[in-house]
């Protein structure tokens, strides 16, 4: 079922989006050759903690993966698509790209956002590959309107990644967002005729998620059983954004 918000609601979720973004402009600021993904977590943390927010992601239980998640960031680096956690082990280098995702839970609403930042001066390859998941994040935004359907959204993000040669993952997708993490209806970065393609209607609450791999589609998940990675260790980018479905277009939540 699909849980569409009141105004009040969505303008808490707004408060949730921009701590959002604040968090991953902070951590954002500082990647470059040397810094630990721990170094990430630990800005993130503080931030949460100073907005009397809690995380979406720490302690969140996956039975797949049989534990709690133990940090307040995703952190995501090369090969990695999601889920991998921060480390003080994971020295950054030039040529890296590091895919920060987080959630947080403010006043009784989530929002969930992630970006994926280059380290120092990365191929040309690669650069194209954040330019391209970027962009079809946009295409994808862009068709978040009351009236159209679901696979709209989907649709002009699979186009745009399709066109561009690269590979779309398809076990991970988005979601619908509101008091829970992941609510109705799922929102695959691809036209799935197995899934239902619901009309958009005003007060939906969607985190549109493209994560796309240079190489092959297809992923498996590391020992840890959170990291999932790409199967042939060619690079993944990864952004995402909470968008409102609004009367006057897509509100995206977690920008300013
Ligand atoms: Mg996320
Ligand atoms: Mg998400």
């Amino acid at each position: 079922m699909i849980i569409r918000k009141t105004d009040l609601e969505l303008l808490k979720m707004r408060r949730s989006g921009l701590l959002v973004h604040e968090i991953l402009h902070a951590c954002a600021a500082i990647v470059q050759e040397g810094v630990t993904t721990w170094d990430l977590e630990v800005i993130a943390e503080k931030l949460i903690d100073d907005a009397g927010a809690t995380s979406a992601f720490k302690g969140y239980y996956v039975p797949t993966a049989g534990s709690k998640f133990p940090c307040v960031l995703c952190t995501s680096v090369n090969e990695q698509i999601v889920h991998g956690f921060p480390s003080r082990k994971r020295i950054l280098k030039g040529g890296d790209v590091v895919t920060i995702d987080t959630g947080v839970h403010l006043d009784g609403y989530y929002a969930d956002s992630a970006i994926t930042v280059p380290v120092g001066a990365v191929s040309e390859e690669v650069a194209r590959l954040l330019d391209v998941t970027r962009t079809a994040l946009e295409l994808g935004i862009a068709q978040a309107s009351v009236g159209n359907r679901l696979f709209d959204i989907s649709g002009a993000i699979e186009k745009h990644i399709t066109t561009h040669g690269f590979a779309i993952v398809r076990e991970y997708v988005g979601h619908g967002i509101g008091t829970r993490l992941h609510e109705d209806p799922q929102v695959p970065n691809y036209i799935d005729r197995r899934n239902e393609n619901p009309r958009l209607k005003a007060g939906m609450v969607l985190a549109i998620e493209p994560m796309v791999n240079i190489g092959t589609a297809e992923t498996r998940v590391l020992s840890d059983k959170w990291t999932a990675v790409t199967k042939d260790g060619s690079y993944s980018a990864h952004f995402e954004h909470t968008v409102a479905i609004t009367e006057n277009g897509p509100w995206v939540l977690t920008r300013p």
